[in-house]
């Protein structure tokens, strides 16, 4: 059995470089939880990004850049100021992030990037072909990637490669306004089997590919003449354990850190007692609907008058490709609709929103969802959101409400969450008045649902899954030759 190499943009792990000095910290994401067991196994590996520039590391210290990477079994690539500009921010930040979110009108076409997104998933093909053997499984990750399948393939036809995209896929209409459609759909159709988190965008993909490329799919299967490549939707899972057990151990023993936000939840707890926190956690991001949340809210406060000086929305938005304009407009009008709704709805003793613009640490994190009664997540599009089921994996007593956009992949998982049109602000009010409004033993009865679910489908099942199919499309390939 060959070995398995995993490609992301950005590898589990942190640099930092001060005074020639040099600090490798692993990072904990969802994705490098689920893929631990696969990560641990025999000689296999991690191939990507450090997040930081080549510019940033001093000549003298890029072998031990290497040699600690390969402590934590990575490999580096190592990225220009230039690439990331043109690639990163570029063509995945600037082209397929809004276009697959459905925001065509944040959507650029700017061949230079184009040219610098293809040179760039060269470098990263390059580093799997200098290690890669007969034999080998690979996983490629994201949209900054989608052309890396193909360009493993044309050089090794005889490994298994799967693909998963964690965003939206679009549908047809939108998609094929890329100038680079073809080439796209042809780089992700050089993988075996390609996942996707909902069945909606699993089709959207299928159809594109029929359309654009005319190939004849068979449920799921697009036959390539030489080939089958098989599309299948794998929703993400969270690491359920880790937050579960974390909520427990708030339980016993809340954080003594005496951080700002716990100062915080502690003047709220003392001063406000019996005053609903309603929760609102996202990345900066357009797709997220934060402006839109902000303004429902302001909406349900004079909708609902006697709810004013009864509430409180606690707002976490994390500083998210901040060189980005679109960003820096979103940042400037969440900053101004904070202050308007503050400015008009305040009181001596009560100020309607706590609006944190920061990334916040785990223990954070959980003192947040253990403290809030509702969270409200209204993401306009949104490829899955793992903050939904974080919050409800984090509620120990079963109590609390999901209040959840329906444009979220997550939602199909979560029904017995509010779900909600984020267009709809009457809709979203009319929600909020609900959930605050709820029954305990309904709270308990619904969030118990979805627990079990997010317990049974957490992240190591979705990557075992993933890559038990990912086997099964090796097997029927061998048995058809
Ligand atoms: N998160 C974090 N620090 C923060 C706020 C959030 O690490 O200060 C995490 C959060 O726990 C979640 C992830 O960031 O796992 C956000 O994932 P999600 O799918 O909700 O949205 P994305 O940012 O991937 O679009």
């Amino acid at each position: 059995m060959g070995k398995t190499i995993i490609i992301s943009n950005r590898l589990p792990l942190q640099i930092h470089i001060s005074e020639n000095d040099l600090e490798v910290s692993p990072s904990v994401g969802g994705l490098a939880t689920g893929l631990k067991s696969f990560h641990q196994e025999g000689d296999s590996i991690w191939i990507g990004w450090t997040g930081l520039a080549a510019e940033e590391i001093p000549d003298e210290l890029e072998p031990q850049v290497a040699e600690k990477a390969k402590e934590q079994r990575c490999v580096a690539v190592s990225l220009t100021t230039e690439e990331i500009e043109k690639f990163y921010y570029g063509f995945s930040n600037r082209t397929i992030w809004p276009l697959f979110h459905y925001f065509m009108e944040y959507t650029e076409f700017d061949p230079e990037h184009w040219e610098a997104y293809k040179q760039v998933n060269q470098k990263y093909a390059d580093a799997v072909l200098e290690r890669v053997e007969d034999g080998d499984t690979i996983w490629v990750h994201d949209y900054q990637l989608l052309l890396l399948p193909q360009m493993i393939r044309d050089k090794n036809p005889n490994v298994t490669i799967g693909f998963f995209n964690h965003i939206p896929f679009p549908s047809y209409e939108v998609f094929r306004t890329l100038p680079w459609r073809e080439e796209i759909l042809t780089g992700m159709l050089g993988a075996d089997l390609i996942g996707f988190h909902t069945y909606d965008y699993e089709r959207h993909f299928l159809r594109s590919v029929n359309r654009i490329l005319y190939y004849d799919i068979n449920f799921n299967a697009v036959n390539l003449g030489d080939r089958i490549v098989k599309a299948g939707s794998f929703p993400m899972g969270i690491d359920y354990n880790k937050f579960r057990n974390a909520a427990l151990e708030h339980q016993r023993q809340p954080s003594s850190e005496n951080t700002e936000i716990q100062k915080k939840l502690d003047y709220h707890k003392y001063v406000s007692r019996g005053t609903p926190l309603i929760l609102s956690i996202d990345r900066l991001d357009y797709t997220k609907g934060i402006a839109n949340r902000i303004r429902a809210y302001g909406y349900f406060l004079e909708k609902y008058p006697e709810y004013q000086e009864k509430v409180r929305l606690v707002m976490l938005a994390v500083p998210s490709r901040t060189n980005v304009p679109q960003y820096q407009l979103l940042k400037k009008e969440i900053d101004e609709l904070v202050g308007r709704i503050n400015g008009r709805f305040a009181t001596v003793n009560w100020t309607p929103i706590w609006y944190f613009y920061r990334s916040m640490p785990f223990d954070n994190l959980i003192d947040l969802y253990s403290a809030s009664d509702v969270a409200l997540i209204t993401p306009i599009r949104d490829g899955m959101n793992l903050v939904a089921k974080e919050y409800i994996a984090t509620r120990t007593d079963h109590t609390g409400v999901l209040i959840l956009s329906e444009m979220a992949g997550s939602a199909h998982e979560l029904n017995e969450a509010l779900l909600i049109n984020p267009n709809n602000f009457d809709q979203i009010v009319d929600s909020i008045k609900q959930a605050l409004e709820m029954s305990k033993e309904e709270q308990v009865r619904r969030n118990k649902v979805m627990q079990k679910r997010l317990k049974r489908y957490n992240v190591e099942k979705w990557a075992r899954e993933f890559m038990k199919s990912l086997k099964q499309t090796t097997i029927t390939r061998n048995e058809i030759k």
